[in-house]
C-alpha cells in the first residue's frame, strides 16, 4: 500500500492507503480507474486513489455476505469480544489522533484544532459507546396465551451499505460503523468523493484491531457510480445515508425498487435557533455565530435561520456583525485559525451563488459576501440582515459561512414560522424563561432541540430529523434499532 509524505504548512501529513479496503486486502478498482482528492486550502491534488464501482461493489458484498455466514468467525464470535474489538480499534485511533487530525485538515480543510479536539475524541467516544452495546443487544420473553414459550433475538440486519458525507468524514464513518458492528452486522461503507482519506486510513486501523476479513469493506468512489450500486444492491440488507435531501430520495427510490432494503437517513436542515430578548445576550451572540459558522457553515443541524426578538434585534445584529467581522479566515493549520476552505469548488460556487440570491432578494448585507484570497475556496464570514421568512436564503440549505437574521415579535409567531420549513433536523432557543424554553422544545418539529447551547453532541443522545431530514435516529440506544431484526420464536411446551 503506498504511503507518502507531504507538507501543508509546514505539517508533515502521512497520507495513508489510497486503494479499496475489500476483505482485509488493499486493492485496485476492477476498473483500474483512480480519481483525485484535492487540498480545499490551495485546489491541488493531494493524491489519486482507487475509484470504485459496481464491480468492487459486487467484490465488497461477496465478502461481507461471506462474513456474515451464520458459521463464520464474525457471526460466532460473542459481544463481549465485538465490543472489545470495538474498543481496540478506539485506542488505536486515539493513539494516531494527531496524525488523523492532520489528515482530517488536509483533505477536508477544517482547522487543525477542530479535527484534534472535536471530530477526533467525539470519534473515539462513538467507538467507545458502541463498544459497551455489544454485549448487551438482546431481546425479551413474552409471556403469550396457551402451552407456549416466546421470546424475541435482536439480530442483525446483515450486510449493510453506508454512504457518508465529507463535512465529518471521520465521526460519520463512526456513527454508522459504531452500531453496525456492535449488532454484529457486515459493513460496505463508501466515503465522500471529496474526503476519502481518514475512512482508509481508519481501515488500515480496523484491520490492525483484528476484524475479520468482510467485516468492514471501505469503497472509496462516486455517488451516481458507487453509491448508486450500493443503494440498488440486491444483496445489501440495509443502507444507511447521510447527505442531501436530494440525493436521500434517491437513495429511498433505488431501496425500493431493488430489494426493500431497509433505509434510514440523516438529510438536510434549515434549522431556526431562536433568541429571546430576556436571554444572555453575551452567551446568544456567541452560541448563534458557533451555530452558524462552525466547521464553515458545513453543518447539517447549522443554525441557519437565526430568529431574533424585535426587541433585541439592532443589538444582537449589531454585535453579531462585529463578532463575525473578528472570526479569522485562514490558513487551516496555522493556529488561531477558525474557519477554513469550503470543501471544494463546487460547494464554494453554490454558497457564493446564495450570496447574491440574499442580496437580489434585498436582504441586507450587513459583512462579507467575498471570497477570500485568490486560491482555494475560502469564503468570509457573511452575515445578512433583515431576511424575510419566504426568501431563498431563509428556505435552501446553503452549506456556508452565512448567517441569516430574522426579526420576529412574540413566542406564538416564531413557533409557527420556525416550523414554516421543509426540514426538521434541529432547533435551539436562547432565554432565561423556562415556560418560553419548553414552549419552544414542545412546539418545534424538529428532532433536537438545544436549549441555551448548541450542537452539544453526545454518542448517548439520539440525532435525527423530522419531515424531509430524514427518517430513523443515529447515536444512542435509538441508533441500534436501525441495525438490528426482531425475530420472534415461539415454543410449544
Ligand atoms: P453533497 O451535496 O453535500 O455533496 P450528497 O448528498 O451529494 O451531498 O453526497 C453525500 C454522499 O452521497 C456522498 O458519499 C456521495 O458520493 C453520495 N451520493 C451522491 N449521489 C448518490 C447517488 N445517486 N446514490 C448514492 N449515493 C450518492
Amino acid at each position: 500500500m503506498t504511503t507518502a509524505t507531504m507538507t501543508a504548512s509546514d505539517m508533515k501529513v502521512t497520507i495513508g492507503p489510497t486503494k479499496l479496503l475489500i476483505n482485509n486486502e488493499w486493492v485496485s478498482a476492477a476498473s483500474g480507474k483512480t480519481f483525485d482528492t484535492i487540498n480545499p486550502a490551495t485546489g491541488e491534488v493531494i493524491t489519486s486513489l482507487a475509484e470504485a464501482d459496481r464491480a468492487d461493489v459486487d467484490k465488497a458484498v461477496k465478502a461481507a455476505r461471506a462474513a456474515f455466514e451464520p458459521t463464520s468467525k464474525w457471526r460466532k464470535m460473542s459481544g463481549t469480544r465485538r465490543g472489545a474489538l470495538l474498543h481496540k480499534l478506539a485506542d488505536l485511533i486515539e493513539q494516531n489522533a494527531e496524525g488523523l487530525a492532520r489528515l482530517e485538515t488536509l483533505d477536508n480543510g477544517k482547522p487543525f484544532n477542530d479535527s484534534l479536539k472535536a471530530d477526533v475524541p467525539l470519534t473515539v467516544a462513538c467507538y467507545r459507546y458502541y463498544a459497551g452495546w455489544a454485549d448487551k443487544i438482546h431481546g425479551k420473553t413474552i409471556p403469550v396465551n396457551g402451552p407456549y414459550f416466546c421470546y424475541t433475538r435482536h439480530e442483525p440486519v446483515g450486510v449493510c451499505g453506508q454512504i457518508i458525507p465529507w463535512n465529518f468524514p471521520m465521526l460519520m464513518q463512526a456513527w454508522k460503523l459504531g452500531p453496525a458492528l456492535a449488532c454484529g452486522c457486515t459493513v460496505i461503507l463508501k466515503p465522500a468523493e471529496q474526503t476519502p482519506l481518514t475512512a482508509l486510513r481508519v481501515g488500515e486501523l480496523i484491520v490492525e484491531a483484528g476484524f475479520p476479513p468482510g467485516v468492514v469493506n471501505i469503497l472509496p468512489g462516486y455517488g451516481p457510480t458507487a453509491g448508486a450500486a450500493i443503494a440498488n444492491h440486491l444483496e445489501i440488507d440495509k443502507v444507511a445515508f447521510t447527505g442531501s435531501t436530494e440525493v436521500g430520495k434517491l437513495v429511498m427510490e433505488a431501496a425500493a425498487k431493488s430489494n426493500l432494503k431497509r433505509v434510514t437517513l440523516e438529510l438536510g436542515g434549515k434549522s431556526p435557533n431562536i433568541v429571546f430578548a430576556d436571554a444572555d445576550l453575551d452567551a446568544a451572540i456567541e452560541g448563534a455565530h458557533f451555530a452558524l459558522f462552525f466547521n464553515q457553515g458545513q453543518c447539517c443541524c447549522a443554525g441557519s435561520r437565526l430568529f431574533v426578538e424585535e426587541r433585541c434585534y439592532d443589538e444582537f445584529v449589531a454585535r453579531s456583525v462585529e463578532r463575525a467581522k473578528k472570526r479569522k479566515v485562514g490558513d487551516p493549520f496555522s493556529s488561531g485559525v477558525e474557519q477554513g476552505p469550503q470543501v471544494d469548488q463546487e460547494q464554494f460556487n453554490k454558497v457564493m451563488s446564495y450570496i447574491e440570491a440574499g442580496k437580489k432578494e434585498g436582504a441586507k448585507l450587513a459583512v462579507g459576501g467575498n471570497r477570500v484570497g485568490n486560491r482555494g475556496y475560502f469564503i468570509e464570514p457573511t452575515v445578512f440582515a433583515d431576511v424575510k421568512d419566504d426568501m431563498k436564503i431563509a428556505q435552501e440549505e446553503i452549506f456556508g459561512p452565512v448567517m441569516s437574521i430574522i426579526k420576529f415579535k412574540d413566542l406564538n409567531d416564531v413557533i409557527e414560522r420556525a416550523n414554516r420549513t421543509i426540514y426538521g433536523l434541529a432547533a435551539a432557543v436562547w432565554t432565561r424563561d423556562i415556560s418560553k424554553a419548553h414552549a419552544i422544545a414542545n412546539g418545534v418539529r424538529a428532532g433536537t432541540v438545544w436549549v441555551n447551547c448548541y450542537d452539544v453532541f453526545d454518542a448517548a443522545a439520539p440525532f435525527g430529523g423530522y419531515k424531509m431530514s430524514g427518517i430513523g435516529r443515529e447515536l444512542g440506544e435509538y441508533g441500534l434499532a436501525n441495525y438490528t431484526e426482531v425475530k420472534t420464536v415461539t415454543v410449544k411446551l
